[in-house]
């Protein structure tokens, strides 16, 4: 079994990838910084989000694993002393001496951005938003080429099921299981009066279902797709849509969403 290990940066999580790679050759696991089978993150889940765009070409043959060095991430379920545990059972994996373990696969968001200087695609883990730089943000919204509503008010957030817990809560949004194919997009501030209208709801739109987002005054924009910011002054449209790649999870043990929920917000 090919692995790789991307950590966080800062001394533990330096010292726990020197931990990870002594254990796994010792265990016969292979370090490949280019082609791993496993890619495993040690730090927190923005350490997971960097890990998805570093290998974002290659996530259909890669599955992830997250270590977290302080609390419980909801990317990352080992604790840095469980790494010995961790090792012994990909090992055993791939010496075929276990059943497979589960790989839980999670839907992600492709976006087409449109821009005067050019076009370009990504894809999130998490989420994009749309914010403004300097002032209200003036963009119109269509689903399914139908226009639904003008927007006016801070920005925009679509988000995906696993990225529900992360932004789009901050914003009002519903929490969606990741085994719904589906993007929610919530507003950030909206202006609503008698003049300016907008839903006021989050939205869920499910796989197949277009959002597109057209800037409507030249406007400085600040574009995040999870964890990366895009400053932007020349923006024409953004399309949303769940991709049709996902990400994988290796599951050597159990890990539910809702118990996560639990812990990360109620425990
Ligand atoms: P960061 O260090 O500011 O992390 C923000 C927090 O988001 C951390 O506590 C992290 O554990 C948590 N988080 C990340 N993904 C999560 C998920 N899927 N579910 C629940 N919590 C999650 O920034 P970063 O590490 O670069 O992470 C970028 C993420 O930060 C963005 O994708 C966005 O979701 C989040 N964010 C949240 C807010 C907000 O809630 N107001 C604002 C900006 C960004």
């Amino acid at each position: 079994m090919k692995y790789f290990v991307l950590d966080r940066g800062d001394e533990i999580s330096v010292e726990l990838s020197e931990l990870f790679h002594r254990l796994a050759a010792e265990n016969g696991l292979e370090l490949d910084e280019k082609s791993p089978d496993i890619v495993v993150s040690i730090g927190g889940d923005g350490t997971m989000l960097h890990a998805f765009h570093t290998f974002i070409d290659q996530i259909p043959s890669i599955a992830f694993v997250g270590i977290h060095t302080g609390h419980l991430g909801f990317y990352a379920d080992w604790k840095a002393d469980e790494i010995p545990e961790l090792i012994h059972m990909m090992s055993n994996q791939a010496k075929g001496e276990t059943i497979e373990p589960r790989v839980v696969q999670y839907p992600l968001i492709h976006l087409e951005i449109c821009k005067r200087s050019g076009n370009s695609s990504y894809i999130c883990l998490n989420e994009f938003t749309l914010k403004g730089v300097d002032g209200t943000v003036v963009a119109q919204v269509d689903i399914n080429d139908q226009m639904f509503e003008m927007f006016r008010g801070d920005g925009i957030c679509v988000s995906t099921p696993s990225g529900s817990t992360a932004y789009n809560k901050s914003l009002g949004g519903a929490m969606l299981h990741p085994s719904i194919e589906a993007l929610q997009v919530t507003e950030i501030a909206s202006i609503n009066n008698r003049v300016f209208r907008t839903l006021g709801s989050p939205l869920v739109l499910p796989k197949h279902h277009r959002c597109d987002i057209y800037s409507r005054k030249e406007q400085n924009l600040l574009l995040t797709i999870d964890h990366v910011n895009l400053p932007m002054d020349d923006l024409i449209s953004v399309s949303c849509q769940v991709a049709e790649r996902k990400i994988s999870f290796v599951r050597y043990r159990p890990f539910p969403f809702w118990t996560r929920v639990r812990n990360a917000f109620l425990d």
